[in-house]
């Protein structure tokens, strides 16, 4: 590592980088490079909300840093068409006016996802291809290939008169990807004679050693699912994996099954990249849904969302009978090609089990390689290092431990403990003279977006949610006489969501007796009293905890 101390060109000015998502956290990624106050925004992503948030749609990086520098925004480039990396686009566009650099398939997307949301015209969005360089602002971006689970996506070279510093964006190292385009090697080697004073490379594999196997390891599993399963197959993946569409269509191809598409996202994103030319699905390959649920079992495919659990996506909803056009039946088969992301697993567990439930053998990454990740592991990581030699390094795109460990693996090949820094959301650091140190924090916590709005639901709507939607609700109408405050006639009880399994009569019963000696007893603090007696009563029945709502009439 002699050669990352060279240093040709004189440095001038400071840059500043600020991480205002991804860092601590797997989604929401977004990344400023800041030169003498002019900005560089890479990437606008969101983050799908944990099991402890229901209700809530997703989340965004908090944007007030860049919100208080409007008119210092010079360009947002986006590397690669993933909802963490492209989710907050309109929100951001919202706030701000600045031109967007993309590849084909990234606009192609970030087009589609503004305009469900009305705002294609609000956006200038400027093509470039893998290659290409730009100039945005003081910085000059180099745009280069890398491998990952979409096609078309870029790593950044961004070199200003402080230094250049490489982004690598979500990559991998596949020598044989869907799409036959390696990750630019000759790229990173040239960047490294230019001299890298900082790399920021992805994390999200740091743990795993090895190589991450490469895409094609696919094929042989989805071969064998087809081949094996004896009526309809459906596939569950992001909607965005547009590798793994051109994978199961393959598969389908082969075994002579119609494919057809599943939910709003995954119909335009497949239109959009087989019109763009990077998902070649023949026209007599694919059939509309509606057609798919009208065929032969054994001739059909269907690929939809809710691999993550998500209790809205389609997958969602055929676990728990809840789809309107089609349910689950026995003979299907289910694949879940994705890993869970941290914190989903757990509804995830939950929706295989109900799918089995509803009698589908269901398909996933521990019984077989449906899926492959599209990071980089261990030995990529350190290759990325060797390849660039960067006199400083800040992994990005991960949780804390992937960031620390990505970090031991920099100090294993060489990289001196005092230039690796590692960083979370909102950390500024800055480069002057060549040397690194941190800078101020800027405000960088979560923004949560439910529905169709943007702002705070308070924690209390959140638990009242969560009660709602896990165990229902129990109302208590009492009626009291006003002179002798004391029940006038059985209080009535109504419960959504709760009773079903429960079987009602004598539990019912029970309830309403015990309401109803409640009452009587209670001084001064009846509807309080009573809420705790009837949550008291039904856990110690039913082990549950519906949200139990008293009214008091008083005649
Ligand atoms: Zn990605
Ligand atoms: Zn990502």
């Amino acid at each position: 590592m002699k050669q990352h101390e060279k240093q040709e060109n004189p440095r001038k000015g400071t840059l500043k980088i600020i991480p205002l998502g991804g860092l601590g956290e797997v989604g929401a990624n977004m990344m400023v490079y800041e030169y003498e106050g002019e900005i560089l925004v890479v990437d606008t992503g969101l983050m799908f909300p944990e099991n402890d948030m229901l209700g809530i749609d997703y989340i965004i990086p908090d944007i007030s840093y860049l919100i208080q520098r409007r008119n210092k925004v010079k360009g947002i480039v986006i590397t690669h068409g993933h909802e963490d990396h492209t989710g907050a686009i309109r929100h951001v566009l919202e706030e701000l006016q600045a031109p967007i650099y993309a590849t084909p398939l990234t606009r192609g997307l970030l087009e589609a996802k503004l305009a469900r949301n009305g705002m294609a015209k609000k956006a200038h969005i400027e093509t470039v291809n893998a290659g290409e360089s730009r100039k945005i602002g003081p910085f000059t971006v180099d745009f280069f290939h890398v491998c990952h689970s979409i096609p078309d996506g870029v790593g950044l070279g961004i070199d200003c008169p402080a230094g250049l510093v490489v982004h690598t964006g979500d990559y991998k190292f596949d020598h044989t990807p869907v799409d036959n385009k390696p990750t630019d090697y000759a790229k990173l080697a040239e960047f490294q004679r230019r001299g890298v004073m900082a790399l920021l490379a992805d994390s999200t594999n740091s743990e795993r050693k090895g190589w991450t196997p490469s895409e094609r390891v696919i094929d042989d599993a989805f071969d064998k699912v087809f081949r094996d399963a004896p009526g309809r197959i459906l596939v569950a993946t992001f909607a965005s994996l547009i590798s793994r569409m051109q994978q199961v269509g393959n598969a389908a191809l082969k075994h002579n099954r119609k494919m057809a598409f599943a939910g709003v996202s995954m119909v335009d994103n497949a239109a959009i990249a087989r019109t763009l030319g990077y998902l070649k699905l023949p026209d007599s390959l694919l059939v509309n849904l509606e057609e798919a649920l009208h065929m032969k079992d054994s001739e059909v495919v269907i690929m939809c969302t809710g691999s993550q659990g998500e209790p809205t996506s389609i997958l969602g909803r055929l676990s728990n009978g809840s789809h309107r056009i089609f349910d689950v039946k026995k003979g299907d088969t289910i694949v879940l090609s994705s890993h869970p992301i941290p914190g989903n697993e757990e509804s995830v567990s939950g929706t295989i089990n109900r799918l089995f439930e509803r009698g589908a053998n269901v398909i996933y990454e521990a019984l077989a390689p449906v899926h492959v990740s599209g990071h980089a592991s261990q030995e990529e990581m350190k290759l990325l290092m060797h390849l660039t030699r960067p006199k400083f390094f800040i992994p990005i795109h991960g949780e804390l431990r992937q960031l620390k460990q990505h970090a031991q693996l920099a100090r294993e090949i060489g990289i001196p403990a005092e230039n690796i820094e590692v960083i979370l959301n909102g950390q500024s650091v800055e480069f002057s003279n060549g040397k690194m140190r941190l800078a101020e924090r800027v405000p960088a916590s979560y923004v949560r977006v439910h529905g169709s709005g943007v702002g705070d639901v308070s924690d209390m709507v959140m638990q009242e949610r969560d009660l709602l939607s896990k165990e229902g609700v129990i109302i208590v109408n009492l009626t009291m006489d006003k002179s002798t405050n004391r029940s006038m006639k059985d209080p009535e009880i109504i419960t959504r969501g709760f009773m079903a399994q429960q079987g009602g009569g004598e539990l019912m019963n029970g309830l309403k007796n015990r309401v109803t000696d409640t009452a009587a007893k209670a001084n001064g603090h009846l509807q309080k009293d009573v809420e705790q007696a009837v949550s008291n009563y039904l856990y110690r029945e039913t082990r549950r905890k519906p949200m139990v709502l008293v009214n008091i009439n008083k005649n």
